[in-house]
């Protein structure tokens, strides 16, 4: 025994094995060495870049200017450019030198129509129309990780598709992409994207499946029959009916979100089971029919089916049962779905290159957000990150759609360096 490990002592001190060692070492972290200086490289550049998106924002559907700086800048970075598949998509791509995956990423253009408060220097120039859900921040992180990747082509095989979406906040875009033909012209094996998040600047978040509450809009048609009184009374115990939240717990405080303790990081946040839904429905007749309408937010998809034959319940307990014509989902938006397997390879990968609690586990289900990357991800195994955007210690909170909604802008940096790492590491089959 002692011998032996003598022997292997040995040969852990030898020259030789040391240089092989630290060669192996060295060509495993140089690629993440260069993706970390090229981004700091660039980042100011970056910086100007999404400032004058959060300038000059524009609505789904009308992504004009968006859409030619966007083309100019990647044709600059000299990859191939295609805007021919739907609306002011772009697609960007990037071949390695060598054969190996095709990965895609993704990121949103689309402004809202609104005229929040917005506490910084570099405001929206177009009135009604401003970045409040920080898709300015999503593209700009792509153009930077194809600018960082390309001047990194040496180290990748494979290629990169760099998805730039529309109209998004429509929830149209992505679908729209894909029935004109976008995987007649690109066939990634993986994709990837991100949305900016109220959690901490820097924080990256994810986990397997659902990272939002499904969301439904229910309608309800009867004959209109019932006085206004009998309809907001039978609303309210439809609603409480399908209520459901752990004690003590309010999952529709969503500016939670980013709480250390009832938060999405923390195992016993607030946002894990739960149906809620809007306070009040919305009570209309027409054509001699009343229709009851409500969104809700359902955690557990398993959940689902049960809610039609609930809310016909409570009709009958209550003798509508005669007025009753439907009940229905009227609104069937698929919801996020991040790819298990893929999911938990990609925490590892992205905790092996910077550091072993880098990527923040997620324990809930957000209410009230969705993102149609989720129809990507119905034909493309892919994972959805959230990705940090607030510091508190400097006023800003990143909680999207909300007035005074703002960006730490450090986050670019965290988007650039991680997710080029990521690609870059998918990319090359690792
Ligand atoms: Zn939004
Ligand atoms: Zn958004």
């Amino acid at each position: 025994m002692k011998r032996k490990f003598l022997l292997y002592l040995l040969v852990l001190l030898s020259p030789a094995y040391q240089k092989a060692f630290s060669q192996q070492e060295k060509k495993a972290i140089l690629p993440h060495e260069a993706i970390k200086t090229d981004t700091d490289a660039i980042f100011d550049k970056l910086i100007s870049i999404r400032r004058d998106f959060h300038e000059n924002p524009e609505l789904a559907g009308n992504e004009i200017q968006t859409q030619e700086k966007i083309k100019k800048y990647l044709l600059d970075l000299g990859l191939e450019v295609q805007t021919n598949i739907y609306g002011h998509a772009v697609v960007g791509i990037l071949k390695g030198g060598q054969k190996g995956k095709k990965i895609a990423w993704r990121a949103d253009m689309d402004a809202l129509p609104n005229d929040l408060p917005d506490p910084v220097d570099f405001k929206s120039k177009i009135k009604g129309i401003q970045h409040g859900c920080g898709h300015d921040i999503h593209m700009t992180i792509a153009l930077g990780i194809a600018e960082v990747l390309a001047k990194n082509k040496k180290y990748l095989k494979g290629t990169v598709y760099f998805i730039f979406q529309p109209e998004e906040e429509t929830f149209v875009g992505a679908k729209a992409m894909l029935d004109n033909g976008l995987l007649s012209k690109i066939q990634p094996d993986e994709i990837y994207g991100l949305h900016v998040t109220p959690l901490p600047v820097g924080q990256i978040m994810v986990k397997p499946n659902e990272l939002f509450a499904y969301q439904k809009r229910v309608q309800i048609k009867l004959k209109d029959e019932l006085t206004k009184d009998q309809a907001k009374e039978l609303a309210n115990k439809i609603h409480n009916a399908l209520f459901r939240i752990t004690a003590n717990t309010k999952p529709w405080e969503v500016q939670n979100i980013a709480d250390p303790k009832v938060g999405l990081v923390n195992p016993e946040t607030d946002f894990k089971d739960y149906l809620i839904m809007d306070d009040k429905f919305s009570i209309n007749s027409k054509n001699n029919e009343l229709f009851l309408e409500a969104y809700l937010y359902e955690t557990n998809s398993s959940n689902l089916n049960s809610i039609i034959p609930k809310i016909k319940d409570v009709i009958e307990a209550n003798n509508f049962k005669n007025q009753l014509i439907s009940v229905s989902f009227v609104q069937g938006n698929p919801t996020v779905l991040n790819d298990q397997k893929l999911t938990e390879t990609v925490i590892k990968k992205l905790n092996a290159i910077y550091g072993k609690a880098f990527v923040a586990p997620d324990y809930g289900q957000a209410p009230f957000f969705n993102d149609d990357f989720a129809y990507f991800q119905q034909k493309i195994p892919g994972v959805y990150f959230f990705l940090g955007g607030s510091n508190i210690e400097k006023g800003i909170v990143a909680m999207n759609h909300a007035p005074n909604f703002s960006v730490d802008e450090a986050c670019i940096k965290t988007g650039v360096k991680s997710f080029s790492s990521l690609i870059l590491e998918r990319a090359n089959g690792n």
